[in-house]
């Protein structure tokens, strides 16, 4: 893939560029407890560019109009807008078209709709679906809704030790009923990335159509949905640098010209009667109502921002962030590191000996340091590891080494209150 290569550059080279990122980001001048902000919770949500701040904010000053409805100027404007955006996105992910890139909430919404508009009209009692162990609840709940709706079964992919999908025991799963696999591209809990190109290629293998949930990979690992050849991928704005409420979901065209419609309204309808309606070509027939037109905008500003850093620079930089992390938390006695598999991305999921991850939380809060504590929307994997919860760090481009240095000296700190 482009980025594999991009990767490589030098990461002494990306360094040096970090401290010039992190001028586009007001929120990292805020003080917190009257420390520097440390912002480590990037897997939660990211911070917003300047350029995307604006952009929004333009949106409203200059334009604000509803899309695909007014002959008048400021509507056509808002159309072009909203649909220019809709092009960033296809060229950001290397999707074929545009009525491939159906705008939503967020990953959330994306998984619901396919859980919803392909699962439930094909699924039966006597189908499957099969999703991972390390799956966030947004990839597990709307399949388990809908197996409910229809009969269907969930079946789960273990997970090992070190936090990595089974993959041989994936594919044994695969059967002649199994309707799709549903898995996420890269785990918030735990930071192992999957591999789903060969997942991919084995469902394929057998008529099984994939779906990635791509809520974090889409920020750290540049994804290419030609090269993956996944089917459906999802992923939310707010993860990469755009504002909330905005998301993606990427099917292929076939897929998504034979799903009905998820919600009905206006916008994704060529004509109503009261005997019948006839719906709107893709992607508009799965975007019932007024969109978040403002937030379209933005995410195609932060995709120009993240294309204009180079997502392999990033990507680098992280790398580097998260490797010298995991030497330090290795080196600290009573921290475990939870999620320890080979292939890894920008989050450090931990433990320490006797105490709670809410505690450690809390008491970096004093120290300006913000990282989630608990189950990550992940009750199942924290399950999987016999633990309530973690202390999750999560790195993001304008994140720095001494930032990482400042969450050790904390973790420190913490220790220390604890064996008082
Ligand atoms: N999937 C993964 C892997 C996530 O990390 C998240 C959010 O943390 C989601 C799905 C849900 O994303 P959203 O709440 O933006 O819909």
């Amino acid at each position: 893939m482009k980025m594999e290569t991009e990767v490589l550059r030098n990461p002494g080279q990306v360094h040096s560029e970090v401290a010039r990122w992190r001028e586009d980001f007001p929120v990292l001048r805020e003080t917190v407890h009257g420390k520097p902000l440390v912002y480590l919770d990037n897997a939660a949500t990211t911070h917003k560019p300047v350029s995307v701040i604006e952009a929004e904010a333009a949106f409203y000053r200059h334009t604000n109009s509803n899309v695909h409805r007014g002959v008048h100027t400021l509507s056509q404007r808002a159309t072009d807008q909203y649909e220019e955006a809709r092009e960033k996105v296809r060229r950001f992910i290397n999707a074929a078209n545009t009525k491939e890139i159906i705008f939503v909430r967020g990953t959330t919404e994306a998984i619901n709709l396919v859980a919803q508009s392909f699962g439930r009209p094909r699924l039966t009692a006597e189908d499957n679906i099969i999703v991972s162990a390390m799956e966030h609840h947004s990839n597990i709940v709307p399949w388990q809704m809908v197996c409910g709706q229809t009969g269907a079964e969930l079946r789960v992919a273990p997970v090992n030790e070190a936090g990595e999908v089974d993959v041989e025991m994936l594919g044994r799963l695969i059967g002649p009923k199994t309707k799709l696999v549903a898995i996420t591209h890269l785990s918030n809990a735990l930071g192992s990335i999957t591999p789903v190109k060969r997942i991919i290629k084995m469902a394929h293998a057998q008529q099984v159509p994939v779906l990635l949930d791509g809520a974090q990979a889409i920020a750290h690992l540049g994804v290419d949905v030609k090269a993956l050849d996944c089917d459906f991928y999802a992923f939310s704005g707010h993860k990469i640098y755009a504002p909330t409420g905005i998301g993606v979901l990427y099917g292929k065209e076939a897929w998504l010209d034979a799903m009905p419609p998820y919600q009905g309204g206006g916008d994704m309808i060529s004509s109503v009667t009261f005997g019948e309606t006839h719906y709107n070509d893709l992607p508009y027939k799965f975007e019932a109502g007024t969109p978040n037109i403002a937030g379209a905008i933005g995410l195609g500003h932060a995709l120009d921002y993240v294309s204009s850093l180079g997502i392999g620079a990033i990507a680098a930089h992280e790398h580097d962030l998260l490797e010298y992390a995991t030497g330090l938390a290795n080196g600290i006695k009573g921290l475990k590191i939870i999620g320890t598999a080979r292939e890894k991305a920008s989050i450090l999921s931990f433990t320490l000996e006797g105490v709670h991850p809410h505690d450690i939380g809390t008491i970096l809060d004093h120290d300006g340091i913000a990282i989630r504590a608990g189950h990550h929307c992940a009750m199942p994997i924290m399950q999987r590891f016999g633990l309530a919860g973690t202390a999750r760090a999560s790195f993001s481009l304008y994140n720095t080494r001494a930032e990482v240095d400042a969450l050790m000296a904390g973790i420190a700190r913490v220790q220390e209150m604890f064996q008082r």
